[in-house]
């Protein structure tokens, strides 16, 4: 249906299939948060992020409310992003360690980042039929990501739950498999045109897990090196 990477990302800005979360998104850009007052916030769908050849896709929850649904980009703008895009430069992931904005010269480096869910949801707390419905784009995105994807890290258990079933759909082969933090898994392909892939399973970089020490940046660090180490090889 949609050829390129940035052609599914100007339909999905564009989605409005979910009534709640189009509702919750849009009245969060019209009240916003007061240290943003002056901003203009994005209040869509926020799009997968990195290059259209990535080798490793990293797969959150959903964007946050002041974070993606404010600056428009995947983890950029809220304290999850902070850990994360600090963790992906460690490694050679990112470009700088801080994303603050659209524009602020932040590029990812064979990785892209994205969500089973795109648009913010209330109290971070998609639906499963929020959660379902979406999943069109998430497939479509690894579909399209195929002929490079050679590994994926989910973070969180909720992100890995909705992972997948996206990967089945897409033209993996996904038997049930254990969510945890360092876990790893190899995944075979189930279609033509699709290499096999390295699964990946990280705590989420949510501050419930970052600031209790649950998850530390090496941690994540180690994850993520490994990772792009399998999609390297
Ligand atoms: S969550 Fe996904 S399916 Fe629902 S409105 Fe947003 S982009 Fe569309």
């Amino acid at each position: 249906m949609y050829r390129t990477l940035p052609e599914m990302d100007a339909a999905l800005a564009d989605c409005r299939a979910c009534p709640r979360l189009v509702a919750w998104r849009e009245q969060v850009a019209r009240d916003k948060r007061a240290a943003f007052r002056d901003e203009t916030y994005w209040g869509r769908p926020v799009p997968g992020f990195g290059p259209t050849d990535a080798r490793l896709l990293l797969v959150g929850l959903a964007p946050a409310a002041h974070g993606g649904n404010r600056t428009g980009r995947m983890f950029t703008g809220d304290r999850s992003g902070d850990v994360l895009f600090a963790a992906m430069h460690a490694v050679g992931l990112a470009t700088q360690p801080t994303a603050t904005h659209l524009g602020d010269g932040l590029r990812l480096l064979d990785t892209r980042v994205t969500a089973p869910v795109h648009c913010a949801p209330p109290d971070n707390k998609p639906t499963p039929d929020e959660r379902d419905r979406c999943r069109q784009w998430l497939v479509t995105e690894l579909e399209l990501l195929a002929p490079t994807l050679r590994a994926v890290v989910a973070l969180g258990a909720w992100g890995w739950q909705a992972l997948l079933p996206a990967l089945t759909a897409a033209g993996w082969e996904t038997p049930r498999l254990k969510f945890g933090h360092g876990v790893r898994y190899p995944i075979a392909a189930a279609r033509a045109g699709r290499a096999p892939l390295e699964l990946f399973g990280s705590y989420h970089v949510s501050q419930r897990n970052t600031f209790t020490g649950r998850l530390t940046p090496q941690m994540l660090e180690s994850v993520l090196a490994q990772a792009i180490s399998a999609a390297r090889r």
